[in-house]
């Protein structure tokens, strides 16, 4: 099987050509000592560590899965040694708080970085990103000497973290979880339930797992208000931050899945297990949006690393590959079929803007957290709510499609397990569904930040991107997508309108147009981003790289963005297609 390589020339440039990300973080003093040196030696390193050390143990895992037995949780062989160096080049601590032991790295690195460990290894990456999400969470709500005790070794690696939320009977809707807390003495709280589907509950690379779990107090209200999030761990922790003795949390048994199968999938139960609050109580969704958020931007940096993949291995395939006659009727390999073209374009059409989308969106969140400017703080936060279930749910989709093109490419040497393409459609498909469905993404997108919003914060992505619309094209690929661009936005904003204006009266029928909404502003957004990489194609990067980019955009501008037509059309005419109807006909 071909090997994966860190597309490190596209995150250079859209680092340094695209963002300016030095210039940008000027006035941002908690950045001021990096530069762009040090970042493209971060990358380097992090696509040294993804070749060399987590690739090679990617179909092993996928094989082999995760073992249970009596409680315990073992994982593929080569994990904990991978683990152990990944701890010991300091991974798990890029974009920590230098306060508790991090390097304070920009977001906008650890997201590149993300995607390198996702493409190469997203069974094992899980661990770590879910680490990062609780380090998160208890960050920005956890009591200063809950802050002290946990965050040094989650940042260290040495415990991770996982989430509990999901129950059997309470998925999408967390507002009728039965897990219960009671507190026991001041600070302290009684833990009883079982969670399932927990991503990383138990392991055996690291000495404690941090939960941080759901749970309702007795007098709580009714539904989503009445939650609160206690933080358990595995084995309560003494004042000085030594291990004590074990808390009662176990894991009841592990999930047998159609991918991710190097991750370990737990039903965990909590049986008056110590907990303490996170945050204030019946705040807990809230406080665990603060995780959510950032972990659905890392779901949808898995979609983008599982599509990264599943371009280079068919591309090699294609490039190597002999079958049937090409236009001069020789012997062809199969690159030169225009429907092989199609299917490799398409991969790269969506993830390279989608790449640098989620490289923005890490530029918004170290504005949000560190801009000296309450405005530009502010504009960044919004900016987030906005486009965080568009990456989530558009990067996924994408992903999963990528997988499937690169499937198809191989023809049935696709199918089979040996060049590994059938283990990233199985992979990306999980993204598809955690952290939110994607559905639950375009409804959360369509109603909450859209037709119910207060802010306009559509209004702050309608004035980024017709910015970009007045600036001098460089190229004819550039002008051509300029003026699609200006007229497909055209059309979003009037559908939007629509729906705005429909969606008092005809709210549920509204709602099924959600995921097409979704899509056609994921569409906008990659318009506005391939025009961005085409106006900055400069003597910075070689004549090849800027042919490539030019001929992938071109691609883009007439094979993919008029699906934003269509998408509209389909809005305004199709959107009573699916709720007129009685249950039993559908
Ligand atoms: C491998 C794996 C790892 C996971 N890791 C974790 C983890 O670490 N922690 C954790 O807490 N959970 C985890 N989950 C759970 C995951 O987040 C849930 O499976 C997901 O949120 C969906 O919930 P559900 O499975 O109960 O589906 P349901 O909520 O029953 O949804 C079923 C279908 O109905 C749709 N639907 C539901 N409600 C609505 C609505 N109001 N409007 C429109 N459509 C709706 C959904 O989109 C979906 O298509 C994991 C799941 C898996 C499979």
């Amino acid at each position: 099987m071909s090997s994966y390589l860190a597309p490190l020339d596209e995150m250079n440039f859209l680092l340094n050509q695209v963002f300016s990300i030095q210039n940008s973080y000027e006035k941002i003093g908690d950045f001021s000592e990096f530069d762009e040196e040090l970042y493209k030696a971060i990358l380097e390193e992090a696509g040294k560590f993804a070749q060399n050390v987590l690739f090679p143990i990617n179909r092993s895992g996928d094989e082999e899965g995760c073992q249970f037995d009596n409680g315990l949780v073992k994982t593929p062989q080569g994990f904990k040694e991978a683990y152990q160096e990944f701890c010991l080049t300091g991974w798990p601590s890029t974009s920590g708080d230098p306060e508790y032991g991090g390097q304070g790295l920009p977001k906008a690195i650890h997201v590149l970085v993300e995607e390198i460990m996702y493409s190469a290894n997203t069974s094992f990456y899980l661990y770590s990103s879910l680490t990062n999400g609780a380090y998160q969470a208890i960050h920005a709500h956890g009591s200063d000497e809950l802050k002290s005790l946990y965050l040094p070794p989650m940042l260290e690696g040495r415990w991770s973290g996982a989430m509990g939320l999901t129950e059997s009977h309470a998925g999408s809707d967390l507002g009728i979880i039965k897990t219960k807390a009671i507190e026991s003495e001041p600070g302290k709280y009684k833990i009883s339930g079982t969670k399932i589907f927990i991503t990383g509950g138990e392991q055996d690379m690291v000495e404690n797992i941090v939960h941080l779990v759901l749970a309702k107090l007795p007098d709580a209200p009714e539904g989503p208000k009445g939650i609160s999030l206690f933080l358990v761990p595995k084995i309560k922790v003494n004042a000085d931050g030594s291990l004590g003795e074990t808390n009662n949390v176990s894991c009841g048994s592990i999930e047998h899945k159609m991918g991710i199968k190097g991750s370990a999938t737990c039903v965990m139960n909590f049986d008056e297990a110590e907990g303490y609050l996170i945050g204030e109580v019946n705040k807990g969704l809230f406080a665990m949006f603060t995780m959510m958020n950032l972990e659905r931007l890392s779901i949808g940096i898995q979609g983008i690393g599982l599509a990264e993949t599943s371009y280079q291995l068919s591309k090699s395939y294609a490039l190597e590959r002999t079958q049937g006659r090409n236009s001069q009727g020789q012997a062809a390999k199969i690159i030169e079929h225009t429907d092989i073209r199609r299917m490799l374009l398409s991969q790269r059409s969506y993830t390279e803007p989608s790449r640098a989308l989620a490289l923005f969106m890490g530029m918004q969140v170290d504005i949000q957290y560190h801009h000296p400017d309450q405005g530009e703080r502010q504009k960044a936060s919004q900016l987030m709510a906005l486009l965080t279930p568009i990456a989530k749910a558009f990067f996924t989709d994408k992903g999963y499609e990528a997988c499937n093109h690169g499937v198809q490419v191989l023809g049935g040497h696709g199918y089979i397990r040996e060049w590994g393409l059938e283990q990233l459609v199985r992979d990306a498909k999980i993204a598809q569904i955690y952290e939110g469905t994607n559905g639950i993404q375009a409804q959360d997108l369509l109603v909450r930040k859209v037709c119910l919003d207060k802010q306009g914060l559509l209004s702050n992505l309608y004035q980024i991107i017709e910015e970009e619309l007045k600036n001098d094209t460089r190229c004819s690929q550039a002008e051509v997508l300029n003026s699609a661009l200006s007229q497909s936005l055209h059309d979003f904003k009037d559908t939007t309108e629509w729906l705005k204006d429909n969606f008092v009266q005809r709210g549920y029928e509204i709602q099924g147009c959600a995921v097409d909404y979704l899509h056609a502003a994921g569409h906008i957004i990659c318009g506005w981003l391939w025009l961005k990489m085409l106006n900055n194609l400069n003597e910075n990067v070689s004549d090849e790289f800027v042919d490539r980019k030019k001929l992938a955009a071109e691609f883009f501008t007439h094979q993919c963005f008029p699906l934003v037509k269509v998408f509209c059309e389909q809005i305004k005419s199709g959107y009573q297609s699916t709720s007129n109807a009685r249950n039993d006909l559908i």
